[in-house]
């Protein structure tokens, strides 16, 4: 069985599951979040030129 670390309560927990069966951290897409903060950022940036 895969296990991974919750970033919360440091326990190795199943790597399947979405959230702690300890703490019930939910564990999050790293992935799409880092996309998500990109556009994100993108969007500001753009605004920031458009109102200059
Ligand atoms: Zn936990």
């Amino acid at each position: 069985m895969k296990t991974k670390e919750c970033p919360s309560c440091a326990m190795e927990v199943d790597a399947e599951s979405k959230t702690c069966p300890v703490c019930h951290y939910e564990f999050t897409n790293h992935s799409m979040g880092i996309k998500f903060v990109a556009i994100l950022l993108v969007l500001l940036f753009l605004l920031y030129l458009i109102f200059l």
